[in-house]
């Protein structure tokens, strides 16, 4: 049995001015053949769940193409031309196969396809014909669309926030499409689409109100005849018409089966509409509660939400730091994405002192650059291994060379806090190798400001002794009225109080 794994996967913040390039994809990740093997057959991604699927359902997976970069802004015509040229033509001239397993994310916009996940899927589609089954594995931040469910057998999506299940999914993923090849199961899709947001404050799964809404999830997955059941949260940050939250139930041969456990998730969540909005403090609150916490109980991480580096944030926002300053912090770590800072301090060298001015130079929305002073602790490559499941499955990082610098009590703050500084952007602050690299350990700060909402999570719930959202300025602010939208859908929940939901509401 002969199965292709192909996927060109991106989560598109359409407010973020810089454009997704083919060379942004190069830079990250764009892999071909034996490439995809050798980076995931032993990661914990969606790709190496295929892999895992290969050896336990016992079919050759033939890697094909795999594209992969961080959220970034719209992907270019360009990029998105010859990636998916690519893979199409990969598709082509190595076929046939039994079956396709397409990794997707489910939030891609690019210039020409404001659902660029359902025009992939659909090329696909055209290229190995009806017969053939093709199974989709997406993001839990996914915008799901109807073309995207209609071009495809079934769609499986992440089941946890932090996302630490892309592997399992992407196994129970090729169970399906393997099942489906011997002709075990028929699966047929229902996708119910809520007329309503889930804020991004409101999306880690382990936490209510998420938490009941999979719970629901794993209820509907235990019903008889279902093969899979699935939430997209939804990616607020993309401005399309689908932007919200919808409910996939793959049935076996029974569609009522499937609409009935979608329109049944779609209803429970519905009902509960109200919890779903941001109701978090302020950067100057956030600050001054993490600073009134007792002394030697674990740091209180502070989630800069407005800078998600995995949600598009420049990663050099100093909303944070300024609240810092101005409330004389002590004892405070963060990282920064600066390559002229950490210029200065590797041309200064290690032990000199320094005084420079950090962050803010990306775009007008994270914030000013900061004085600050200090002294030059370490200069490493900033290259780093996770080797345990961590949001999203990365294994390699490298935020290219990166300074540890120890600040100095002047420009407001008090003793002890540290700066991580990067050459290279990454994916924020998901490991604690990133410090541990660098020879910096968190446990020992008061305050780790850590870059996102839900990815660091897995990486600083073990040591927090609470973790507090900030509702800082940025190009992912959980403040969604800051930003205008042209494309999303109205009424929208909660934007217009007046959006109603009625079961099978079709958007387009
Ligand atoms: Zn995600």
């Amino acid at each position: 049995m002969r199965i292709a794994c192909l996927g060109m996967a991106h989560e598109t913040n359409t407010f973020q001015s810089v454009p997704t390039t083919y060379e942004a994809f190069e830079n990250f990740e764009l892999l071909r053949g034996e490439e995809i093997t050798s980076k995931h057959s032993t990661a914990n991604s969606t790709v190496s769940g295929f892999f895992e699927g290969a050896g336990r359902f016992e079919f050759d997976l033939i890697p094909l193409v795999h594209a992969f970069t961080g959220p970034t802004g719209t992907v270019t015509k360009d990029a998105f031309d010859r990636i998916v040229g690519e893979m199409l033509d990969a598709l082509r001239t190595s076929g046939p196969f039994d079956g396709i397993l397409l990794g997707q994310h489910g939030a891609a916009v690019s210039e020409e396809y404001p659902d660029m996940d359902g025009e992939i899927a659909r090329r696909v589609r055209e290229v190995v014909g009806v017969d053939t089954p093709i199974v989709m594995c997406l993001d839990l931040h996914s915008n799901i669309t109807r073309g995207m469910v209609e071009a495809v057998n079934a769609t499986v999506v992440y089941r946890t926030n932090p996302h630490l299940d892309p592997k399992p999914r992407a196994v129970e993923a090729s169970e399906i499409l393997v099942k489906t090849i011997r002709g075990e199961v028929k699966p047929v899709q229902w996708i119910e689409q809520l007329p309503m947001v889930i804020n991004i404050s409101k999306q880690p799964t382990e936490l209510e109100p998420m938490k009941s809404v999979m719970e629901d999830v794993r209820a509907v997955l235990k019903r008889p005849g279902v093969l899979s059941a699935s939430c997209g949260q939804g990616y607020p940050y993309a401005d399309v018409i689908e932007m919200g939250v919808s409910f996939v139930v793959v049935a076996d041969g029974d569609k009522e089966v499937a609409r009935d456990g979608a329109q049944w998730l779609a209803e429970r969540t519905w009902a509960n509409r109200n919890l779903f909005g941001n109701d978090t403090p302020t950067p100057k609150e956030a600050m001054a509660m993490a600073l009134s916490a007792p002394v030697g109980e674990g740091p209180t991480v502070v989630m800069d939400m407005g800078d998600n580096v995995g949600g598009g944030g420049s990663a050099d926002s100093t909303h944070l730091l300024v609240e810092a300053q101005e409330q004389g912090a002590g004892n405070l770590l963060m990282s920064l994405f600066d390559p002229q800072a950490v210029q200065e301090c590797v041309t200064a060298g290690p032990g000199a002192q320094v005084t420079l001015k950090v962050g803010g130079k990306t775009d007008t929305l994270h914030g000013e650059p900061v004085e600050v002073s200090g002294r030059v602790r370490a200069i490493t490559d900033g290259r780093f291994e996770e080797p345990t499941p961590i949001h999203g499955g990365f294994r390699f990082f490298d935020y290219g060379p990166s300074v540890a610098l120890d600040l100095s009590p002047t420009n407001g703050l008090a003793e002890g806090n540290t700066l991580l500084l990067h050459t290279e952007r990454g994916v924020g602050n998901m490991t604690r190798q990133q410090m541990y690299s660098a020879g910096i350990f968190p446990e020992n700060y008061r305050v780790v400001v850590a870059k996102g909402v839900v990815s660091p999570r897995a990486a600083y719930e073990p040591i927090a002794r609470e973790i507090v959202l900030a509702n800082t300025p940025g190009v992912s602010s959980a403040d969604l009225n800051a930003f205008t939208f042209t494309h999303r859908r109205k009424p929208l929940y909660p934007f217009e109080e007046t959006a109603e939901y009625t079961p099978g509401m079709i958007i387009r």
